[in-house]
């Protein structure tokens, strides 16, 4: 089976120095590996050339195409570009369109032209240009008859993925379609409700059914399983591999089935909620906001969402969440009574069809024997009435506040899908 085999090559003393998260590295993989291709080392490296020069030249003997990111920029630790000009015997050539560019950028920022910026414009006679229009210093691709390509992209996180997507995908594509090269082809399925190893157990008997060009992966995370599929085949065949094997998997998971996107939770309760014009509103004690800050994280939530009350206090409870002061002493903050309560006040208070609740013992203090440490009471309240739920999230504060979101979401979805 022949696929596409790319390297990505970080270029940086920062990532290595642990100053920098190498978030480009892991996005590049996941874009590459989105297009059909296969990533089969990720490497990084010092701003060094002959660190950069040795490990593209090692790389390009094991890829069809070595990606790199970093040191692109016309400061003295900057290498990449004459490195790889050393590593390819290109000399450096003025590319007139990134010239214009740059001074046409210069002169809207009301700065002048430097040497400096114009060394940006010079790049190997041999590369492609990749335009950058967020940032100065252009990507280059270089297409080698001698053998695997080389992608140079910035370091600048904003203007690597611009650039990738613009020009680097497209080129990966092309390349992949040219060269008839097997694909990749990858489907999620988000399973919520039950437990990775029951899941396991209804699943996995049905690998022997499934071809041996299928993979099948649990990623478990917060009160859902994702389960990734892969197939290795032409475009065709991956298609027809991955229908028939969602159809077979969906069948075994039955009720725990959420979605066949790749989608978080959040996006699928916004898709339902829009789809019934259906208008939801939050009050959040543990999560702090959390929850209607991932809510509004989706481009489009204001289709659905209308707002939320922090009520972390019993005072404010009390008196902005309309919670009788008898319910909390009897009760507690953390109850039945108490969310169902607040579920019902920010419902009709902001106008919503739903109103989400959320009240728990993040920890690592305050719990006690009846309630520790990870208790989580979640209400929902809609036109049938008032759900509620009690959890235990564990002793992890971090871990109980995005659970919590996680479960309020799923809640929150049960109920929309039956209204
Ligand atoms: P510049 O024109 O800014 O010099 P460059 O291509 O030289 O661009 P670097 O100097 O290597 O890029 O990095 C610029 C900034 O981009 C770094 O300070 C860092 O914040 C971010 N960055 C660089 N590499 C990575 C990476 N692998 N992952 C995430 N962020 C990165
Ligand atoms: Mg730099």
């Amino acid at each position: 089976m022949n696929l596409f085999r790319i390297a990505i090559v970080t270029i940086g003393d920062e990532v290595l120095n642990g100053d920098t998260l190498n978030t480009n590295a892991q996005w590049l993989s996941s874009q590459c590996v989105r297009a059909g291709s296969i990533v089969v080392e990720q490497r990084t490296v010092a701003d060094q050339p002959t660190s950069i020069t040795a490990a593209i030249r090692e790389l390009r003997q094991i890829t069809n195409l070595v990606i790199t990111t970093g040191g692109l920029g016309p400061t003295h630790d900057d290498h990449t570009v004459a490195a790889v000009a050393d590593l390819f015997g290109d000399q450096l050539v003025l590319h007139q369109p990134t010239l214009e560019y740059l001074e046409r950028c210069a002169r809207e920022r009301g700065r002048t032209m430097t040497e400096r910026l114009r060394r940006q414009a010079m790049v190997p006679r041999s590369a492609r240009v990749l335009p950058n229009t967020i940032g100065t210093a252009p990507g280059l691709l270089f297409e080698r008859s001698d053998g695997a390509a080389v992608m140079v992209l910035p370091g600048v996180p904003l203007e690597m993925m611009a650039i990738m997507q613009t020009s680097g995908l497209p080129a990966i594509a092309t390349a992949i379609e040219t060269g008839g090269y097997d694909v990749v082809a990858e489907r999620i399925i988000v399973t919520a409700g039950v437990p990775e190893s029951e899941l396991a157990e209804r699943v996995e008997p049905l690998f022997e059914q499934l071809s041996d060009r299928i993979d099948v992966a649990f990623l478990p995370s917060d009160l859902t399983v994702r389960l990734r599929l892969r197939a290795r085949g032409s475009p065709e065949q991956t298609h027809v591999l991955l229908d028939t094997a969602i159809e077979k998997i969906k069948t075994a998971i039955g009720s725990a089935f959420v979605s066949d996107r790749n989608e978080k939770l959040v996006e699928i309760l916004q898709r339902e909620c829009t789809q019934r014009s259906l208008t939801l509103a939050v009050a959040e004690s543990c999560t702090g906001g959390m929850l209607g800050s991932e809510i509004t994280s989706v481009p489009g939530s204001s289709a659905y969402f209308l707002g939320g009350l922090i009520c972390y206090s019993d005072a404010v409870k009390i008196y902005f969440g309309g919670v009788h002061p008898e319910t909390i002493a009897l009760y507690g903050a953390v109850s039945r009574q108490t969310v169902e309560e607040l579920s019902q006040y920010v419902r009709s208070a902001y106008g919503a069809d739903l109103g989400v609740a959320i009240s728990g013992i993040a920890g690592p203090g305050g719990g006690s024997p009846e309630k520790p440490v990870g208790t989580v009471w979640i209400a929902v309240a809609d036109s049938q009435g008032v759900t509620a739920r009690c959890f235990r999230f564990g002793e992890n504060r971090a871990t109980v506040r995005s659970r919590a979101c996680a479960a309020a979401l799923l809640m929150s979805l049960e109920r929309v899908k039956s209204l």
